[in-house]
């Protein structure tokens, strides 16, 4: 199965969570541009892509960072947040723009969208959520993007604070591709 992604991380992640059930393969040809205006139609854009150009069934993900108190921003937009370059930067603007809000209102997720689409071209979606808050401070150096800024109550840790191997287990993108692995582990051609 190929994996479209730009992000090389991602292939050990998602590999470690389907474990034996397939093999993954990086796509290595160009992935169109995200313009979707949903995380489903941009997972769908990259995954139909690596299968269009390999024949294989292929696989891609699309997430990002819903903040209700900016009515579900960044979203689609979390890698491009206000033009900002750097994940320091997004952090820092997202608790600038959180400024004087109260911690119940700073409810925030992590959403994300996995495209499947089979040998035959069909596509199958599958999402994943975790639920948090926006710190009030950045803490810790693990993970990338606002890991330093969720805090994620059931382990009272902001997502940087967490070891890979804990974070890849309770993720937004572990629950999605968990649900992925279930679909392949009942499909005759994947058992
Ligand atoms: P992608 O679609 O997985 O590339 O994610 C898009 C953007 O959402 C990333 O560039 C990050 O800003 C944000 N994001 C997605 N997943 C995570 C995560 O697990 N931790 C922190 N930020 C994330």
């Amino acid at each position: 199965m190929v994996l479209a992604t730009g992000n090389r991380g991602k292939m050990k992640e998602i590999q470690e969570i389907l474990g034996g059930l397939v093999e993954l393969v990086a796509y290595e040809g160009e992935l169109p541009e995200e313009t979707g205006s949903t995380y489903r139609e941009n997972a769908y854009i990259k995954a139909w892509a690596a299968h269009k150009a390999t024949g294989l069934p292929a696989v891609a993900d699309d997430s990002g960072l819903e903040v209700d108190a900016l009515g579900g921003r960044p979203g689609i937009h979390s890698s491009r947040f206000m033009g900002l370059t750097t994940d320091q930067e997004r952090c820092k603007k997202l608790l600038e723009l959180l400024e004087g809000v109260p911690w119940e209102q700073r409810t925030a997720r992590f959403r994300c969208v996995v495209c499947f689409v089979d040998q035959s071209g069909e596509a199958t979606f599958f999402e994943g959520t975790v639920e948090g808050y926006v710190a009030l401070q950045p803490k810790g150096d693990n993970g990338f993007g606002y890991d330093p800024v969720f805090y994620y109550p059931p382990l009272d840790k902001h997502f940087a604070e967490l070891p890979a191997d804990v974070k890849n287990n309770c993720s937004h993108r572990a629950i999605a591709f968990r649900k992925l692995k279930e679909f392949l582990a009942d499909r005759r051609e994947f058992a």
